[in-house]
């Protein structure tokens, strides 16, 4: 659905803030871009919907490329993109209706047309009711809502967001985030999310891709990530000292439940397992982890083979 290649973006001040980003994004998913600031994310988004025009590479959205539309072409393309900020961006002196409503008005559409439109928006993100409102009257969940419908008015294909929940509360993130599930699942909607924040990409991702200095250091399906050794997102989601101790193996989990591991390692083995630390989620209802331990005794090896064949991801320190 969004296929950026080979994108560069270097500022006028020499700035590299892009330097050489491919990322796919497919049709229905939750991409979720995590990196530290000035990893390049925001460029990055920018750069999807060409309010920066990037200095060299190609970016595609729904098959169309619009690094090679003049003006009106990308307008009109631009109509299949909505986008949220952090800081919601929304008009102050317009009610909740009027904000609604604005992206309505410049493309033309007709009053009454507007009036029911912004009604369904309302509705779809939870604020009816609130139409008259003003922003300044609105806590920062209901007005990240206003922006999430506001950017939904035209019906777009495609929503980026930038920060969405970095200025809310925890409680209030978890409910934004469900409610940009929501909307992927009932509209089909694909969702181009960045952010600084681990658990937003543990809660509502499919897939990631994790940014450096301008770069993409890794990126897939998260459950692609968590089953690769040594994942810098798996690092990330289950944090255990680093480096680890010589002579130590770190195991990862990624969906194999119900078996009693350690306790057949030390029967089938004879073994000895020191545990050195561990860090265990669920993740979509899988229990996921790493476990980071010690054997001793003479079938170690026979141990670990046993560990690998079972689909277990070892890391072993030395
Ligand atoms: P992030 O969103 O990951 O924090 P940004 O894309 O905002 O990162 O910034 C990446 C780099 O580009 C930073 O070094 C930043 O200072 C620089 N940068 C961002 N926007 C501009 C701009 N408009 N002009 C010059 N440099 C910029
Ligand atoms: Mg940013």
């Amino acid at each position: 659905m969004i296929h950026v290649s080979g994108l560069r973006k270097v500022y006028g001040t020499g700035v590299v803030a892009l330097d050489g980003v491919d990322l796919d994004v497919r049709e229905g998913e939750i991409f979720g871009v995590l990196g530290q600031s000035g990893a390049g994310k925001s460029t990055l988004l920018r750069c999807v919907n060409l309010l920066e025009r990037p200095t060299s590479g190609t970016v595609t959205v729904a098959g169309q490329e619009l690094t090679s539309l003049d003006l009106a072409g990308l307008r009109r393309a631009r109509q299949g993109i909505g986008m949220i900020h952090q800081h919601f961006a929304l008009l102050s002196s317009r009610t909740v209706a009027g904000n609604v409503a604005f992206p309505l008005e410049v493309a033309g559409v007709p009053r009454r047309e507007r009036g029911a439109r912004v009604g369904e928006l309302l509705e779809l993100v939870g604020l009816q009711g609130k139409a008259s409102a003003y922003p300044a009257q609105l806590s920062g969940g209901q007005k990240q809502r206003v922006g999430i419908a506001r950017a939904l008015a035209a019906r777009p294909k495609v929503l980026l967001s930038d920060e969405a929940t970095s200025a809310l509360d925890p409680g209030t993130t978890q409910s934004i985030l469900a409610l940009l599930k929501r909307l992927n699942e009932e509209l089909g909607l694909t969702i181009l999310l960045i952010t600084h924040e681990m658990h937003v990409i543990k809660s509502v991702c499919d897939s990631a891709a994790i940014m450096r200095d301008g770069r993409v250091e890794e990126s897939g399906t998260v459950a692609e990530l968590i089953a690769r050794p040594g994942s810098l997102l798996t690092r990330e989601i289950f944090p255990l000292p680093e480096p680890a101790p010589p002579g130590s193996v770190t195991v990862t989990f990624a969906g194999q439940s119900g078996e009693p591991v350690v306790s057949s390692l030390v029967r089938k083995f004879d073994v000895d397992v020191d545990i050195l630390g561990g860090s265990l989620e669920e993740l979509a209802g899988v229990p996921v982890g790493r476990l980071r331990v010690r054997l001793e005794g003479r079938n170690s090896a026979e141990a670990l083979a046993y560990l690998r064949e079972r689909g277990l991801i070892l890391e072993e320190a030395r």
